[in-house]
């Protein structure tokens, strides 16, 4: 059995549990420790705050949390491994970069392809920095309607990190696009796709983008239950009820891609925005989504499939 690196340990396949694929303890945009008017960092205070959500989730059946934030985001590997030692549930980081309009681009661009994949290497293998902390999982990201050089040559490093190390592969994508161009350079790269989630596929109602995409053999995330601003709940349920009704209950699992603490400053969303994340916790999937899939004749070992059984294959 592949062992599987977490913040504080490698566990196997069956010791995942219940999984969310796509959660975040903290995010700070590129260039936030430049931003000395934001409010400080607390990070006691944040800690705390984490300590408290991830207990929640546990009291709810949790087993894994899997951070896929990106290296240039503000990911903090040891503040995650401190969540992790205080709560027991398992947390998974991500090496890998964010799309070219919101990550440390101007560095990177100037890196090969191999040279980037073999930052992802070591980080999945040697460790991040000098904590000792693996990643567990590669990050790979792509903006609006378009897959910029860069961001395809951080998806081919991605791919070729995947193919050294056997770690899944986990993508952002924006609005509902370019899944299908992301799965086309994985699979150039020789890439198996049912280790790689296309993420935040549930940002799209076209059911026909859903399928193309599934029927190539890939996962698709439904990790953004809760952000109704972005895309109503009602349209992510009304597809992900329609396909799983038609039989792909093995390739899709379940997030809302929530953000506990932000460094620097956040989201600014004006109040009327505001208004429609009420939903945006990461106890939503198990209190609220759950509930209504059941209440829409989705049968248990479907919901059991998406939340325990696809994380367990896609990390074998
Ligand atoms: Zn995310």
């Amino acid at each position: 059995m592949k062992s599987i690196n977490t913040v504080t340990s490698s566990i196997t396949a069956e010791n995942l549990g219940t999984t969310l694929m796509h959660e975040h303890l903290m995010i700070g945009w590129a260039g936030w420790e430049l931003d000395c008017a934001a409010p400080k960092f607390e990070r006691k205070a944040a800690l705390k705050a984490c300590i408290e959500r991830l207990k929640e989730l546990k009291d709810l059946g949790l087993g894994t949390f899997v951070d896929p934030c990106p290296m240039d985001i503000g990911r903090d590997v040891t503040f995650m491994a401190e969540v992790a030692s205080a709560t027991g549930v398992n947390i998974i980081c991500a090496t890998g970069l964010y799309k070219e309009d919101l990550g440390s681009t101007p560095y990177f661009r100037q890196r090969s392809v191999d040279e980037i994949a073999e930052v992802y290497v070591q980080e999945l293998t040697k460790g991040i920095g000098n904590t000792g902390i693996k990643a567990g999982i590669i990050k790979c990201a792509t903006g609006k309607g378009q897959v910029t050089k860069y961001e395809e040559n951080c998806l081919r490093a991605a791919g070729r990190a995947h193919l050294r190390t056997g770690a899944p592969i986990t993508t952002h994508t924006e609005d509902g696009t370019m899944g299908c161009e992301q799965l086309e350079i994985f699979a150039s790269e020789g890439v198996d796709l049912a280790h790689v989630v296309i993420g935040h596929s549930c940002g799209s109602a076209d059911l026909g983008y859903h399928t193309a995409m599934l029927d190539r053999g890939c996962i698709l995330g439904f990790d953004r239950f809760g952000l109704d601003f972005v895309h109503p709940d009602k349209l992510r349920l009304a597809a992900l009820i329609g396909l799983l009704g038609v039989g792909y209950e093995k390739q899709l699992v379940l997030s809302h891609d929530t953000v506990a603490c932000w460094l620097g400053r956040g989201l600014d969303l004006p109040p009327e925005t505001a208004k429609l994340i009420e939903n945006w916790k990461p106890t939503h999937v198990l209190k609220n989504i759950v509930p209504a899939l059941k209440k829409a004749g989705v049968p248990d070992d479907k919901v059991r499939a998406m939340l325990v059984e696809n994380p367990r294959r896609y990390f074998s």
